[in-house]
C-alpha cells in the first residue's frame, strides 16, 4: 500500500489506449480486487476522517441511484427536471438544518457545489462580486483565522482577494474577535470563522464574530464544511455546541459538505447564503454567445445528475432520525477517545474540541506516538506549529472494539514515545520549526518535494 505504483506489476500499465477493448468482466474482476483490498485499509476504524460513512449497504444503494442519472448533464434542465427537484431539495434541507427560517432580513438561498473547496470558492466569489457591485470595492480583502482551511487561500489567490490571516489563541485554538476587528477595514468583504476547523475540531466564537460583522457591515462566512452536517445534531443531543448558524444575525453564508457527514459520495457540498443576492452575484451568463445563450449557477459547466440524485437520496433515506443516530454514536466515540487521551498526563488535547480532536505532548515528540500507532494500523493527520496529531471521528470508529483498541494502543504508544524521546520520530520528518520561521531554502525544498509528489501522482511508472 505504500508504493506509488503497487499495481504496475500485477496488472500492467496502460501507456497508450489499448488497441482492442478489454472484456468488461475482466476489468470488473480486477477493479473489485483492488477496491476490496483498499477498503480493508479503513474498515478497521483506525483511519482519521475521510471515510465519513463507511457503510457498504448505504454505498450500494447510492450507487444504484447514481447509476440512474450518472449519464445526465444537469445543465440541460429541459431534459432533466429531476435535477431541479434534487438540487432544490438538497439546498432546502440544508437551509432547514442551518436554521434559515430565522432569517427575517433576506431570502435564504444555496448552491450545490463540487465539495468544500467549491463551496468556499463560490462564497468568496459572491462576496467579492457583490461588494464590487454594491460598495464599489475594487481591492477586496477577507480576514481569516490561521486555522481556516487552505481553500480560503486558494480562493483569494484565484479571485485576486487579499487574504489577511490572523493568529488564533494558542490555548483555545480559536480566533480572538478583537484581533479580527483590528484587521477589518473599508475594503473588507467578509470575515471567516470555522464550525469547526479541520485541524483542531474547535469552533471559533461565531456569536462574537457575528456581532462584529453586523457592527462593521461585512459578511461572515462560517466554514461548516466539516461540522455543518453533524454539529446541529450534536447540539440537539445536548453536546456543548454553540449556535453558529443563521440564527445569528451576522452570519451571511455557511458551507456544509454533504460529502462528509452528509454521508453522500465525494463530489457535493452546499454553500448557503443568508440572501439570494449573494448567490446571484456569482451567477454566470453570456446572453449573446454565438453558441447560444449560456448560463450556469456557478463555476462548473456540465455536472453529472448522478451526484445530485445520490446526495439527495442519502439525505432522504437517512432523515433526521438517521443523522441523529449516527451523530450520537460519533460524539460518544469521540468523547471516549478523548478520555483515553486525557488518561495520559503527558498528552494534551488542543482547546475544547467536539467530534474531531487534536492532541500534542510537552513531554516528547507527538510523532513518536503517531509512529507507534501506525505500526498498529492507525492513521492520523499530522499537524505542525505545534506538532500535533488529529483524529476526525467517523462512523467506522463507532464499530465495537475500536475505542478499546485506541486506548490500549495509545498506552503502548506513550510508553514507546518515552523510550524514544531522544530519537528523531519517523513520521515527523517534514514538520517542525516555527510558523513563518522556515528559511527560504527549506521552503523551496519542501515545495519541490510537493511538486514531485503531485507530478508522480499523475504519471505512469518509468
Ligand atoms: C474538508 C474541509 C474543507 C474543504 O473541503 P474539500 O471537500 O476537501 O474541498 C473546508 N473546510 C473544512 C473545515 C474542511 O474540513
Amino acid at each position: 500500500m505504500n508504493s506509488t505504483f503497487p499495481y504496475a506489476e500485477r496488472y500492467g500499465v496502460n501507456r497508450t489506449l489499448p488497441d482492442e477493448g478489454r472484456a468488461r468482466d475482466d476489468v470488473l474482476r480486477e477493479l473489485r480486487e483492488i477496491a476490496s483490498e483498499e477498503d480493508s485499509f479503513w474498515e478497521t476504524g483506525k483511519i482519521s476522517g475521510t471515510m465519513y460513512c463507511g457503510d457498504h449497504d448505504h454505498y450500494a444503494f447510492l450507487n444504484d441511484v447514481f447509476g440512474l442519472f450518472a449519464h445526465v448533464n444537469v445543465l440541460q434542465r429541459d431534459m432533466c427536471p429531476s435535477a431541479t427537484r434534487f438540487e432544490g431539495e438538497i439546498i432546502a434541507m440544508t437551509l432547514d438544518l442551518l436554521h434559515a427560517e430565522a432569517v427575517a432580513d433576506g431570502t435564504p438561498a444555496g448552491l450545490v457545489t463540487s465539495g468544500g473547496t467549491g463551496s468556499i470558492l463560490h462564497a468568496l466569489l459572491a462576496y467579492r462580486d457583490r461588494a464590487r457591485q454594491e460598495r464599489g470595492i475594487e481591492r477586496p480583502n477577507v480576514v481569516k483565522p490561521e486555522t481556516a482551511h487552505p481553500a480560503f487561500e486558494k480562493a483569494c489567490l484565484l479571485f485576486g482577494i487579499e487574504s489577511r490571516t490572523v493568529p488564533v489563541d494558542p490555548v483555545s485554538t480559536v480566533v480572538v474577535p478583537e484581533v479580527v476587528a483590528d484587521h477589518v477595514d473599508a475594503d473588507t468583504v467578509a470575515i471567516i470563522g470555522s464550525a469547526c476547523n479541520y485541524g483542531y475540531g474547535t469552533i471559533d466564537p461565531i456569536p462574537e464574530l457575528s456581532e462584529l460583522a453586523v457592527e462593521r457591515g461585512v459578511g461572515l462566512h462560517v466554514d461548516g464544511c466539516l461540522g455543518g452536517w453533524i454539529l446541529p445534531f450534536g447540539q440537539e443531543l445536548g453536546y456543548d455546541v454553540p449556535v453558529f448558524d443563521f440564527r445569528l444575525p451576522g452570519v451571511t453564508s455557511i458551507s456544509a459538505d454533504t460529502h462528509k457527514y452528509g454521508y453522500a459520495f465525494k463530489g457535493t457540498s452546499v454553500v448557503a447564503f443568508r440572501d439570494k443576492a449573494w448567490r446571484q452575484a456569482q451567477y454566470f451568463m453570456i446572453p449573446d454567445w454565438s453558441g447560444g445563450k449560456y448560463l450556469s449557477p456557478g463555476i462548473d459547466g456540465s455536472r453529472s445528475g448522478g451526484l445530485l440524485a445520490s446526495t439527495w437520496a442519502s439525505l432522504v433515506t437517512l432523515g433526521r432520525e438517521g443523522y441523529l443516530r449516527h451523530a450520537e454514536a460519533i460524539f460518544r466515540t469521540a468523547a471516549a477517545m478523548q478520555d483515553a487521551v486525557r488518561a495520559h498526563p503527558e498528552l494534551r488535547i488542543m482547546g475544547s474540541p467536539t467530534f474531531c480532536f487534536s492532541f500534542t505532548s510537552d513531554a516528547f515528540s507527538i510523532y513518536h506516538v503517531a509512529d507507534s500507532m501506525r505500526t498498529r494500523g492507525w492513521r492520523f493527520n499530522g499537524q505542525q506549529y505545534p506538532d500535533a496529531i488529529h483524529m476526525a471521528v467517523t462512523r467506522p470508529q463507532t464499530q465495537e472494539g475500536v475505542v478499546e483498541a485506541f486506548a490500549t494502543d495509545l498506552d503502548e504508544a506513550v510508553r514507546y514515545a518515552h523510550e524514544h524521546r531522544d530519537d528523531a520520530p519517523i513520521s515527523g520528518a517534514i514538520y517542525g520549526g516555527v510558523p513563518g520561521g522556515m528559511t527560504p531554502e527549506a521552503d523551496q525544498f519542501i515545495r519541490s518535494i510537493m511538486v514531485d509528489l503531485l507530478d508522480t501522482q499523475q504519471s505512469v511508472p518509468d
